[in-house]
Formats: structure tokens, C-alpha cells, sequence
């Protein structure tokens, strides 16, 4: 009888420690086709490490099937910050005040998302990755804000200072899963965007405005597994803020993760002779 209750015990630790792994989260990466280089800011991998994800870089994907089999490799995607999105995807000619823009990139994005959404996996959109998911989905921006936004004079989108360093605040809905996440109904952000959502893509909804009435969140739940922010929480969340990494923990939740689990294997530290 003891025996088989140990077994038991055995059995259901071992179903335990199965559900418990840690989510992979491929996080999308800037692409540079002159100096021929895949990168990313090192603030989001210690966001993901921080919220308990293992951070995957997911390099451009050259065709669709590329990206859909990365993604089907992933339990949730981040998408990365970045150039201006080709004003082309929306339907409009390119603005005097429009900045770099990166083809292969969005094209790659484009694909990564839409991968993400037909295999049910989560999305985080940051900055860039934010427009570009209003984008994918139908919605349009504003290509500069400081000449093209209706409310004038805006506040400093584009901030001079350290990222770390919170420059405007943003009003949260309350009915939103950011209000649920976050339990503030207000959030002092950082800012590095110069375009912004200006009609928001069907099946989304605007969850967070800046004080000048620029979007700075959407969601797309249910019909869409996906947050996505006009700022740069990974910039607090890699400093250990803990109210800034629920965000990336959110993220690994919804990509069916939770906390901690493999013991650490001792490997030692590579000799140096
Ligand atoms: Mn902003």
C-alpha cells in the first residue's frame, strides 16, 4: 500500500515537473541587410529571463514557411522594437517626416505574427512591434507625430534621456487585461516612438492613451492572444522591477509557463589555462 502511494507521489511529481517547464519566448530581431547582422537589445532577454521565460532570437525569416516553423517551435512571441513601419502596408504614401523603414523586416514580422495567431501563441507587441500588429490587422498610423497628430502641441514621444527613465504617463482602461496585469490606472512610461496607432485595427481595442490623446496600448482578447505597448517596459523589467516584469510574466503565463522547476546542473565554470 505504501509502495504504491510512493508511486503514486512519483508519478504525479514527475506530470508536475512536465507542466512546470519553462515557456520558450522567440523575441523577433532587427535585421541589417548592409552590415548583415541579426540583433536585439539585450533588455528584452533579461525581461523574459526575469519573468521566468527562456529567450529564443528569432532571426529574419526569408519566406513564410521559415517563420511558421520557427513559431511553431515557440510558446509565445515578443515583437521587437524598431524602424518605421512602410507606410505601403496601409495604403499611404510616404510622409517628408517619415523615418527609416526596413521591408524584409515588417515582411518577416508580418509573417511571425500571423503564424503566431493561427497557431494560438501569445504575443507581446513592444514599440515598432505595436504598429506593426495594428498594421498586420487592418489599422493605420500616424507616419510622424509631431507633424501629423491632430492635438497639438503633443508631449516628448521620442525622449532624449536614458531609457530607463520614465518621461510621460498613460492613462489605462480599466476593463483591460494591462489594468489586470498592472492594477494601476495610471503608469508612468518611457517613450521612444515618433508614429503612433491612428485607426485601430478591427478586433482591438485601445487600452492605453498618453495625456495628448496619442494610443499607447492595444488588445486583441479574446479573438486575439495579444498585448501590445507603445513603450519599453523591458528597460525596468531588465533593472529587476518587479511591477514591470508581471507584464513578461503575463507573457510566459499565457504561454502556459510558470515558475522554476529544473535544478541547477553544476556545470562548471569553462577553465581558463
Ligand atoms: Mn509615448
Amino acid at each position: 500500500m505504501k509502495k504504491t502511494i510512493c508511486g503514486l507521489m512519483l508519478v504525479f511529481a514527475c506530470i508536475c515537473a512536465m507542466a512546470q517547464q519553462k515557456p520558450l519566448i522567440g523575441i523577433s530581431t532587427g535585421y541589417s541587410a548592409s552590415e548583415n547582422t541579426a540583433s536585439v537589445r539585450y533588455t528584452y532577454v533579461d525581461a523574459v529571463v526575469n519573468a521566468g521565460g527562456i529567450p529564443v532570437l528569432i532571426p529574419l525569416a526569408k519566406d513564410s514557411l521559415a517563420a511558421a516553423e520557427v513559431i511553431s517551435r515557440v510558446d509565445g512571441l515578443i515583437l521587437s522594437g524598431g524602424e518605421d513601419v512602410y507606410p505601403f502596408f496601409y495604403g499611404e504614401e510616404a510622409a517628408s517626416a517619415l523615418g527609416g523603414v526596413n521591408y524584409d523586416r515588417d515582411r518577416s514580422d508580418m509573417w511571425l505574427l500571423q503564424t503566431a495567431v493561427k497557431l494560438n501563441k501569445p504575443v507581446l507587441g513592444i514599440c515598432r512591434g505595436e504598429q506593426l500588429t495594428n498594421v498586420t490587422f487592418g489599422g493605420t498610423l500616424y507616419q510622424d507625430i509631431p507633424s501629423q497628430f491632430p492635438n497639438r502641441p503633443v508631449l516628448q514621444h521620442g525622449q532624449r534621456s536614458s531609457g530607463t527613465l520614465p518621461i510621460h504617463h498613460v492613462n489605462v482602461v480599466k476593463d483591460s487585461r494591462l489594468y489586470e496585469i498592472m492594477q494601476q490606472e495610471q503608469l508612468a512610461v518611457n517613450s521612444f516612438h515618433h508614429q503612433a496607432i491612428k485607426d485601430v485595427a478591427p478586433g482591438f481595442k485601445v487600452v492605453a492613451t498618453a495625456p495628448d490623446g496619442v494610443i499607447e496600448a492595444i488588445e486583441g482578447f479574446p479573438q486575439y492572444n495579444i498585448l501590445a505597448i507603445q513603450w519599453h517596459p523591458e528597460y525596468f523589467a531588465q533593472q529587476g522591477d518587479a511591477q514591470w516584469i508581471k507584464l513578461f510574466e503575463d507573457l510566459v503565463i499565457r504561454a502556459g509557463g510558470s515558475r522554476p522547476l529544473l535544478k541547477n546542473p553544476n556545470i562548471r565554470q569553462p577553465k581558463i589555462r
